[in-house]
């Protein structure tokens, strides 16, 4: 078995490059994080595995990539402020603060969010803030943001999440039944003004909260 490095770059290349990520600081992001550190030891094998893992509570740490996927939809870049609803492993969150200025991320299940916290710190991400709690009505004392991913499927579009996004300011989220989901993006053009495209469909876990399912 070659090294984590190894396994991480050819991640890079076959699982992203070569399905049409081209952002390159989502590409060289992906490439230094160590996915290794954001799954559960007994799955370490697996850790480059080209699916989601499960990391307790019934949840998921998303398909590698899914996650450049919506990060480069989200066009996540230097000096942005970015929240991520449903943090789950902190490993999407990780790559963001690589690229980002600032990275709020909300987890509902408690200790999920402990140990992503611990995770983040133990890696020295110091641009991220985890927060316990129903993320689906967003962060309103932190808003606005430049981009908000949402890591978990609801059958609407979470309406505070758009008047928490910036003039510019772009929303991942998976939208649909509980089996598969359209992934859109939805970019807030004007005051009260939104475009949304749909990037193709996903399959997530429920958003649960007041503004999910
Ligand atoms: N991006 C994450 C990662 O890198 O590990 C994967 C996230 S996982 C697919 C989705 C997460 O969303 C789960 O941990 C789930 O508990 C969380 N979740 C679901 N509904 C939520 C809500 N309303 N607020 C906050 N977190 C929520």
């Amino acid at each position: 078995m070659s090294s984590f490095a190894q396994q991480r770059a050819a991640m890079v290349e076959r699982q992203l490059k070569a399905r049409g990520i081209r952002n390159d600081r989502v590409l060289s992001a992906m490439g230094e994080v160590p996915r290794e550190q954001f799954v559960p030891e007994r799955l370490l094998e697996f850790a480059y595995s080209d699916g989601p893992l499960p990391i307790g509570e019934d949840q998921t740490i998303s398909q590698p990539y899914v996650v450049a996927l919506m990060i480069e939809a989200a066009g996540v870049a230097p000096g942005d402020r970015v929240l991520e609803v449903g943090a789950g492993s902190g490993y999407a969150a990780a790559v963001m603060a690589r690229i980002a200025s600032r990275v709020f991320a909300i987890e509902r299940h408690d200790t999920l969010a402990e140990s992503a916290r611990q995770r983040l710190l133990e890696g020295e991400y110091r641009n991220v803030t985890v927060i316990i709690g129903d993320g689906s009505g967003g962060l309103p004392d932190r808003a606005p943001f430049d981009a908000i991913l949402v890591s978990a499927g609801g059958d609407k579009v979470p309406e505070p999440l758009k008047w928490q996004l910036a003039i510019g300011g772009r929303l991942v989220v998976p939208v649909g039944g509980t089996g598969l989901q359209s992934l859109l993006c939805i970019r807030r053009t004007d005051e009260e003004e939104w475009i949304e495209h749909d990037l193709g469909n996903v399959r997530f876990v429920p958003l649960i909260g007041a503004h999910g399912r």
